[in-house]
C-alpha cells in the first residue's frame, strides 16, 4: 500500500487521503509555482498508526525513508550531513483545515554537527544556531511534551543577564549556550538525551503529529465544527526556506480579498527577516502586505500574479503562505480562505459579477447557517456616540458584542454557563482558549495581527473580535486590565466593536442590522432557484413585521396562546379558564375578544396580505394559572373566592402529564366557546383588514393536536359557524382555510380520511418528534448528550429532523393527505423548519413551505434553494 507520496504525485482532489495542506502543496508544485519540495504521509497511515496500537508499521518508515532519500536528491542536500545538511519542517493537515489545533516542528534534522553545517553555509553561525534552540524548544514542547515554561525560562534568564531586551540581541555565544541549557532540560525531564539522529528525531515528530490529532483542542475543534472523529490527518515533510536569514527574507500570509469583508483586494501581512510562525502568533506586530511593494517590488509583483494564479485556478478566495529566502519567493500552503459571513456573501456574489463562477455555484457555496452572524445586533447609533472610547485595536471580526470582561477561557465558559454576557480579554489567545471563545459573546486581545490565532478563529466563529488593541495592559494573572489610567476589573462591562475594532466602556444597547446589497442579491438568486415556499413563526406584528423585512412569504404559525400571557390579559383569561359556568366563562372570553383581535390586526397589516395561519390555543390551561402565593390570592380575590377554594380549582387542573393532557383541540372540544372566540378575533380583524387595506386575506384557521378525525370534523363545524356568523354579521364574503396541525404519529397515519376535512395541513415536528420517540420535548436535553456521546443518536432529532423516523411519517402525511386532495397545501412549523438540513429533506417530501423565527428566514430562503439546485 502507498503510504507516502512527493508532492509531485498528488493534486487538489485529494485532500482526503493527503490532508488539505498536502493536497494543496502537491496542486501548487503541478502548477509550477515555487513550492519547496517534500512529500506527505497520508491520512491512512495516521489511521493505521492508532490501528496499530500507536506505532509506525515498517511498512510506513520504509516509505518514508524511501521518499527521504528521493528528496535528498531533489534538494542536493543529504539527511544529518554536516557540510550540506538537509533540514525539514514537520505539519500536520487534515482533511478539514483546523488551524493551529496540531503541532508543526521546523528546522527538523539540526544536531550538534549539522548546525555547523547551516552556519557555514549561510556564513551565519548566529542564525544556525538560533535555528537550532528554536528546533530543541518545539521538538521538546510538541513531541516530548516539555512545558513551553521551560525554556522560556532560560531564555528570559539569558536576555537579563545580558540586559538585553529583544530576542534578536542574544549573540551567537548567548544563544550556544542557551542549545547546551535546553539540552539539559530535555535530559532532565525525559531521562534521555536529546535526539541527535535526524532519522530519529523525523519519526518521533511524525508520530507526535499522528498523536496530536487527538489532544484536547483538537477534539473540540471537531466537535464544535462536526468534524469527524476518525479521517486522521496527513503529515507534511517539507524542505526548510529561511525567512530569518536576514533582511531581504521574510514571511507572510495573504488572502486574495479581504477576509472580513470580501472586497477584492490582496489582504495580508507580512514580516521582515521572520520565521513561519511568527506572523500568526502574533508575537511581533506585522506589516501590511501593501508595503511589500516598496521593500521588494519584484517578489511583491511576481506574488500578487501568484495569488491571483491561484484564485482563479481555484475559483474561490485563497489563504496563502509564503516565505521570501534572500529575495526568492516560495508558496508555502493555500488553502480557502476562511471568512466571514459578510466576506463570503460579497466575494460570492462579486465572482459571479467577475463571470468567475455561476449563480448556483455562489448559491451553493454559501453556508446558510452563516447568514446568521449578518442578522444580529449592531450597536444603536445614539447610544454608542454617548459611550467612552477606551481603545482602537484591530477589527478582526466584525459585529458588536458587550459583556462582563473575564480573563481565562475557564472563567468565562463558567460565567455563560451561569447565563451571564461576557467578552474574553487576553494578551493574546492560543488554541487552549478555544472553548472560552465559543462561550464568550466576543474576544478582545492586546496583541497580534489580522492573521492571529484570534482573529482567524473568531472569523471563523462569526464572533465578534477586537485583536492587537496595544492600548490595552492586561495583566491576566491580577485578573484585570488597564488603559489610561483606568482599571477593568473582572466582571466589569465593556463593549466591542469588531468592525472597526473600537473598544467602549460599559454595556452599549444594541440594534438590528440593515440587509445590504450583496445579502439582497444573493437572497434575489436564491429565490430564483428554490421551490420550496418559507414562511414565519410569528406572534406579535413586531416578529410579524420583522419576518417580511427577511423575506417571509407568510406566517406558518401564529401561536395565540402567546398572546394570553400577556400581564393586562392574564386577569381575563384567568377568569376564563377559572369560570365554572359557560355563561361567566363567555363574559370573560368577551373581554379577551377585542385584544386578540386587535394582535391579529397588527399581524394581517404587517403581512400586507400575505397568508397568515393562526392557530387555535393549544397549552394545558394550568400553564396561564398563578403559583405564587401573593397572585393566587389576587386572584381569589378578583374572583370572589376564599383562596382554599381556589387553591382546589388550581390544584384540579393539575396533570400529570400536562403535555399528554387536555392540551390542543381537546380543550376546544372541553370547551367549544375558546375556539368560537378565537374564530371570532380571526375573522372580525381579517374583514377589518381586507376592507381598510384592500389586502386580499384569506384567514387560515388552524386545529392542534388532532389524531383523531372525529376532533377535526367536530371542530371544523364549530369554526365554520362562527366564520359564517361573523361574514354574516359583517356582510363580508371574505373566504376562509380550516385546516390542521399533523403533530400527532396517528394523525399522520390517517391523513387521507384527515384531508377529506382538513383543507391543509402543517406538520408540527416538535410534538411529532415527541410522541414517536415518547421522549419529552421539555425533559429530552438531559440524556440526548449523552446520547450523542455514546453514538445512540447522531444529533439531537429535536434540533435536525429524524429522516428514518419522524421522516417517514411526514412523508407518510404527504403521500395520504395528497392521496385525498392533490393540490393540498402541506407545511411545517416545527424547529425543523429553520434548520439547513431539514430543509432539505422537507423539500424532497414535497412540502410547500417551512415557517420558522423570523431571524430563521433568511437562513431557510439560502437552505431550500440549496435544496432545489
Ligand atoms: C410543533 O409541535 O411542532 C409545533 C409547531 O407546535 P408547538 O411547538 O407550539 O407545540
Ligand atoms: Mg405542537
Amino acid at each position: 500500500k502507498k503510504w507516502v507520496y512527493l508532492f509531485e504525485e498528488g493534486n487538489a482532489n485529494m485532500k482526503e487521503l493527503l490532508g488539505g495542506k498536502g493536497a494543496g502543496l502537491a496542486e501548487m508544485t503541478n502548477i509550477g509555482l515555487p513550492v519547496p519540495q517534500g512529500f506527505t504521509v497520508t491520512t491512512e497511515a495516521c489511521t493505521e498508526y492508532y490501528n496499530q496500537n500507536k506505532k509506525l508499521s515498517d511498512e510506513i518508515i520504509d516509505q518514508i525513508n524511501n521518499n527521504l532519500v528521493i528528496l535528498e536528491s531533489k534538494c542536493e542536500k543529504k539527511f544529518g550531513n554536516a557540510e550540506n545538511p538537509l533540514l525539514v519542517s514537520v505539519r500536520s493537515g487534515a482533511k478539514f483545515s483546523m488551524p493551529g489545533m496540531m503541532d508543526t516542528i521546523l528546522n527538523l534534522g539540526l544536531n550538534d554537527e549539522t548546525v555547523a553545517g547551516i552556519a557555514k553555509s549561510t556564513n551565519n553561525e548566529r542564525f544556525a544556531f538560533d535555528s537550532y534552540r528554536r528546533f530543541i524548544q518545539m521538538f521538546g514542547d510538541v513531541v516530548q511534551e516539555i512545558s513551553k515554561d521551560k525554556f522560556d525560562k532560560i531564555l528570559d534568564d539569558a536576555k537579563e543577564k545580558n540586559g538585553y531586551k529583544d530576542d534578536t540581541e542574544l549573540t551567537a555565544a548567548d544563544l550556544k549556550a542557551v542549545v547546551v541549557a535546553y539540552k539539559k532540560i530535555v535530559k532532565e525531564e525525559t531521562g534521555k538525551d536529546f535526539p541527535l539522529d535526524p532519522k530519529e528525531q523525523l519519526l518521533m515528530a511524525i508520530e507526535a503529529v499522528f498523536r496530536s490529532w487527538n489532544n484536547n483542542r483538537a477534539i473540540s475543534y471537531r466537535n464544535m465544527n462536526d468534524i469527524p472523529h476518525d479521517i486522521g490527518t496527513a503529515v507534511n515533510v517539507q524542505s526548510m526556506v529561511y525567512g530569518n536569514m536576514g533582511d531581504d527574507c521574510g514571511t507572510g500570509v495573504a488572502f486574495t480579498r479581504n477576509p472580513a469583508t470580501g472586497q477584492k483586494k490582496l489582504f495580508g501581512e507580512f514580516l521582515i527577516n521572520a520565521q513561519g510562525e511568527d506572523v500568526v502568533a502574533g508575537i511581533r506586530t506585522p506589516k501590511n502586505i501593501d508595503d511589500l511593494k516598496d521593500i521588494m517590488p519584484a517578489v511583491y509583483k511576481q506574488f500578487h500574479e501568484t495569488a491571483e494564479l491561484l484564485e482563479n485556478h481555484y475559483k474561490d478566495m485563497q489563504d496563502i503562505e509564503f516565505t521570501i529566502e534572500k529575495n526568492k519567493l516560495y508558496m508555502l500552503q493555500t488553502r480557502t480562505g476562511k471568512r466571514t459571513a459578510a466576506a463570503a456573501l460579497c466575494a460570492a456574489v462579486d465572482m459571479v459579477e467577475e463571470g468567475l463562477i455561476t449563480k448556483e455555484e455562489a448559491i451553493l457555496r454559501l453556508d446558510p447557517l452563516s447568514l446568521d452572524q449578518l442578522l444580529h445586533p449592531t450597536f444603536e447609533e445614539a447610544a454608542l456616540k454617548a459611550a467612552a472610547l477606551l481603545g482602537t485595536g484591530l477589527p478582526a471580526s466584525p459585529g458588536a458584542a458587550m459583556g462582563k470582561i473575564y480573563f481565562t477561557a475557564e472563567a468565562v465558559c463558567a460565567a455563560a454557563a451561569n447565563g451571564e454576557e461576557t467578552l474574553l480579554v487576553r494578551k493574546e489567545t492560543s488554541p487552549e482558549d478555544i472553548e472560552g471563545m465559543n462561550a464568550a459573546n466576543g474576544i478582545l486581545t492586546a496583541r497580534g495581527g489580522m492573521t492571529s490565532h484570534a482573529a482567524v478563529v473568531a472569523r471563523g466563529m462569526g464572533k465578534c473580535c477586537v485583536a492587537g488593541c496595544e492600548a490595552i495592559k492586561v495583566d491576566e494573572a491580577a485578573k484585570r486590565f488597564s488603559v489610561g489610567g483606568q482599571i477593568f476589573n473582572e466582571g466589569d462591562y465593556i463593549s466591542l466593536n469588531g468592525s472597526t475594532g473600537k473598544v467602549y466602556k460599559g454595556s452599549i444597547k444594541t440594534v438590528t442590522p440593515e440587509l445590504s446589497g450583496h445579502f439582497g442579491k444573493i437572497m434575489e438568486w436564491a429565490d430564483e432557484f428554490r421551490t420550496l415556499g418559507v414562511r414565519t413563526n410569528a406572534d406579535t406584528p413586531r416578529d410579524a413585521s420583522v419576518a417580511v423585512r427577511f423575506g417571509a412569504e407568510g406566517v406558518g404559525l401564529c401561536r395565540t396562546e402567546h398572546m394570553f400571557f400577556d400581564e393586562a390579559r392574564l386577569p381575563s383569561v384567568r377568569r376564563m379558564i377559572l369560570s365554572d359556568t359557560k355563561e361567566l366563562r363567555e363574559k370573560a372570553l368577551a373581554e379577551i375578544l377585542p385584544m386578540q383581535k386587535e394582535d391579529f390586526i397588527g399581524i394581517y397589516k404587517a403581512l400586507e396580505g400575505r397568508p397568515v395561519t393562526v392557530r387555535l390555543l393549544d397549552p394545558p390551561l394550568h400553564e396561564f394559572l398563578p403559583t405564587e402565593d401573593k397572585d393566587i390570592e389576587a386572584l381569589a380575590q378578583d374572583m370572589g373566592l376564599n383562596k382554599v377554594d381556589m387553591l382546589t380549582v388550581i390544584n384540579g387542573l393539575e396533570e400529570f402529564n400536562p403535555m399528554l393532557g387536555h392540551r390542543g383541540c381537546r380543550l376546544a372540544i372541553t370547551y367549544p366557546e375558546i375556539a368560537e372566540m378565537q374564530t371570532r378575533a380571526i375573522m372580525e380583524a381579517a374583514i377589518e383588514v381586507k376592507e381598510a387595506c384592500g389586502f386580499n386575506i384569506v384567514p387560515e384557521i388552524m386545529i392542534p393536536l388532532v389524531g383523531i378525525n372525529e376532533e377535526l370534523t367536530y371542530l371544523d363545524k364549530v369554526v365554520r359557524n362562527t366564520a359564517e356568523i361573523v361574514k354574516a354579521e359583517k356582510k363580508s364574503d371574505i373566504k376562509y382555510l380550516i385546516g390542521t396541525m399533523m403533530e400527532i404519529p396517528r394523525a399522520t397515519l390517517i391523513a387521507d380520511k384527515i384531508a377529506e376535512t382538513a383543507e391543509f395541513f402543517s406538520f408540527g415536528t416538535n410534538d411529532l418528534t415527541q410522541m414517536t420517540y415518547g421522549f419529552s420535548r421539555d425533559d429530552a436535553g438531559k440524556f440526548i448528550t449523552d446520547y450523542k456521546d455514546k453514538g445512540i443518536l447522531p444529533n439531537d432529532p429535536f434540533q435536525s429532523i429524524d429522516v428514518e423516523g419522524v421522516g417517514k411519517l411526514v412523508e407518510m402525511g404527504v403521500t395520504l393527505g395528497r392521496k385525498t386532495k392533490p393540490d393540498l397545501k402541506i407545511g411545517v412549523c416545527g424547529e425543523h423548519g429553520g434548520d439547513p438540513k431539514s430543509i432539505y429533506f422537507f423539500h424532497k417530501a414535497g412540502l410547500s413551505y417551512v415557517s420558522c423565527s423570523p431571524f430563521r428566514v433568511p437562513i431557510a430562503r439560502l437552505a431550500a434553494a440549496q435544496a432545489a439546485l
